[in-house]
């Protein structure tokens, strides 16, 4: 079987971190299996790395940065080849464009164009285990390295998997998978066996540290097969990250999510009018503001009343695009002390009820919903943000996610 592991930061922080990776891939190698490994920098580096670049100038150029930083996957990725060759197992590192990973040139931010897998293939068919360099590539149009974005690597592991067909991509970090909810609000939050791409994409904020989001999406469209489980607890099973077809068991809810960082915009008075919609989120995306939920009220006597909740980040922004709209509005007012809560699961496309119980798992708690949005595998609620942690728990119980 051919294995792509892939290593985060923490997992080859130090050199025995390394040398317990060494162990893990030594493991499956003893198993007969075939395997890519992908390693991050040691923690803290790249930071490092982009700190003394900023020493000298807040904008270096980018191509600059990508030759800098894409050096501290290089170091990790030979310093664990020569661990491996130390201890009798044949290895051989590789850098992203030894690995034939070619991108365009958008450099500190590239997007892989192609993988030549031939290299790899040649290497492995002359028995070495291979150690690639995570989060780089090189630029088909200059030639230079270039680097995949803050925690690229896992996207350097998903898409070796897709090019060169391997049975698993595991991505291992200090969480040894995905839980239902956040254990540090809800103790009793469980690791799943088994979560859909879309739940996964709909859950990222409980697999922020774990998972970058593109490189979920990106295992989607390639059909890759991920596994999210810890380089410190490697006996421990982890999640499996699937078509939702794999998925024998599908619970009607998988996971509560929590997002905190999102303002709440109310536009009171809203002049009625054919367009207005329009006018107002065509201002806010050619500000480059991803608006989240929207409601709409029933218009009476000429105005209605518009809200609509944006990332905490944007704020400054909008409140400038909002100027514009100061004519048509009786009042324009900001709420960030809301929160959302939603509810996931592939389940929900086939059973009624699922809804109804999350209303009254809040309610039974004087939880007042302000704002709900639903769609096929997930239902939102915008609630006061004092509320977060009691609203997780309530909706964790009612759909016994501890069972
Ligand atoms: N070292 C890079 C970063 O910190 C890439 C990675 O770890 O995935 O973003
Ligand atoms: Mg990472």
């Amino acid at each position: 079987m051919l294995r792509v592991l892939k290593f985060g930061g923490t997992s080859v922080g130090t050199l025995d971190r390394i040398q317990n990776v060494a162990e893990i891939i030594k493991k499956f190698r003893n198993q007969g299996d075939d395997i890519i490994a992908v390693v991050s920098a040691m923690s803290g580096e790249t930071n490092k790395l982009i700190e003394y670049a900023e020493s000298y100038t807040k904008t270096p150029k980018s191509d600059e940065l990508d030759m800098l930083l894409s050096s501290g996957e290089r170091v990790t990725s030979a310093l664990l080849s020569i661990a491996l060759n130390s201890q009798g197992y044949k290895a051989t590192s590789m850098s992203g464009r030894q690995a034939g990973i070619v991108t365009d040139s958008a450099h500190t931010k590239a997007r892989i164009e192609s993988i030549d897998t031939s290299g790899m293939k040649d290497a492995i068919a002359d028995g070495n285990i291979i150690i690639v360099a995570g989060f780089q590539g090189v630029s088909q149009d200059t030639g230079r390295v270039s680097t995949l974005g803050r925690g690229g690597s896992d996207l350097t592991a998903v898409a070796i998997a897709g090019a060169i067909e391997a049975d698993l991509c595991e991505i291992y970090t200090d969480v040894d998978g995905i839980y239902t909810t956040d254990p540090r609000i809800e103790p009793k939050a469980k690791k799943l066996n088994a979560i859909s791409y879309d739940e996964m994409l709909e859950l990222a904020s409980l697999g922020a540290k774990v998972l970058q989001n593109r490189s979920v999406e990106m295992a989607k469209k390639l059909n890759v097969n991920l596994v999210s489980r810890s380089s410190f607890t490697p006996d421990v099973e982890g999640t499996l990250i699937t078509k939702e077809e794999e998925i024998m068991e599908k619970p009607i809810v998988s996971g509560i999510a929590l997002d905190r960082s999102q303002v709440r915009v109310g536009m009171y008075g809203v002049t009625d009018r054919p367009g207005i919609a329009s006018a107002i989120f065509t201002a806010l995306a050619d500000a480059n503001i991803n608006v989240d939920m929207i409601v709409q009220t029933v218009g009476v006597d000429g105005k209605t009343d518009l809200d609509f909740t944006i990332p905490t980040t944007d704020w400054e922004i909008c409140k400038t695009v909002m100027e514009k709209f100061k004519g048509e509005t009786e009042n324009i007012d900001y709420n960030d002390k809301i929160c959302k809560v939603s509810i996931v699961g592939v389940g929900m496309k086939s059973h009624t009820g699922v809804a109804s119980k999350a209303f009254t798992a809040l309610g039974s708690e004087n939880i007042n919903i302000r704002i709900i949005s639903t769609s096929e595998i997930k239902i939102s609620m915008i609630i006061d943000e004092k509320y977060a942690e009691l609203a997780v728990r309530a909706l964790h119980d009612a759909y016994e996610l501890d069972k």
